[in-house]
């Protein structure tokens, strides 16, 4: 074994006795989400929810959305409530960073279930086959700046991972103002324009990743910035849906 593993195991043990690891949907120590609280965890089905924006039960009719929904698909992979919301939090403000793979299997685990289901245009909503690169919403500015770290590229780098497709980390958003105390419309307002991509990305068929969704505007926005340079086609993909 090397020094420096050695070094790094008898810090984790010295962290893990002095901050024992608590579960983040029900605090009991022991680990980071256990096997209660994964139980529990407020899956969508799939086959109940939009196709298009991934709102829970729009299969057939959906309020949320409308034909101008740029993403050709949407998975959200749970409610955002309860342990989701607190994974969230605990993963962006409480700095758990090991908690960004535990998001990325939760995803890549609605993912499996939704390619079982069509699209609005027949082929399945998703298909790591089909998917040239891995993107992701980042952090704002400040937020970054705040954080020291952006949590979705954690995530994504984890998902990448899981699902054996490239991470393309071609997403800059320098200016957005954060969204958390405005409306629908004023979200929309705030983001529209704030998203660019670096490369070019002619033809490429990309998943657009993001942690939460409430009216599905920074993925509107993400998805935009992507078509601009050439996008083929965006799939998005959220952790949790606010319902
Ligand atoms: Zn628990
Ligand atoms: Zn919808």
């Amino acid at each position: 074994m090397r020094i420096s593993e050695l070094a790094r195991q008898t810090a984790d043990a010295l962290a893990e006795t002095l901050w024992p690891t608590r579960c983040v949907g029900c605090d009991q120590p022991g680990e980071l989400l256990c096997e209660e609280c994964r139980a529990g965890l407020p899956w969508i089905e799939q086959h109940l929810a939009c196709p298009s924006c991934g709102a829970p039960y729009g299969f057939l009719t959906c309020t949320e959305c409308d034909g101008s929904w740029l993403p050709r698909a949407t998975v959200a992979a749970l409610g955002f409530h309860g342990a989701p919301a607190r994974m969230v939090t605990c993963l962006k403000d409480a700095h758990e960073l090991r908690l960004a793979p535990v998001i990325a299997a939760a995803m890549a685990c609605s993912l499996e279930e939704a390619s079982a289901w069509p699209a609005r245009d027949g082929a399945p909503r998703f298909s790591a086959a089909g998917i040239d690169a891995l993107c992701f919403v980042p952090a704002t500015a400040a937020a970054y700046a705040r954080r020291g770290f952006d949590h979705m590229e954690l995530v994504a780098r984890a998902l990448s991972r899981e699902l054996a497709v490239p991470l393309a980390d071609v997403l800059v958003r320098p200016s957005a103002r954060d969204q958390r105390q405005l409306g629908r419309a004023e979200r929309s307002a705030n983001l529209s324009g704030t998203m660019r991509a670096l490369d070019d990305l002619q033809g490429a068929n990309l998943l657009l990743i993001d942690d939460v969704s409430t009216t599905g505007a920074s993925l509107a926005e993400g998805a935009r910035a992507l078509a601009e340079r050439g996008a083929a086609s965006v799939t998005a993909c959220v952790l949790a849906r606010v319902w």
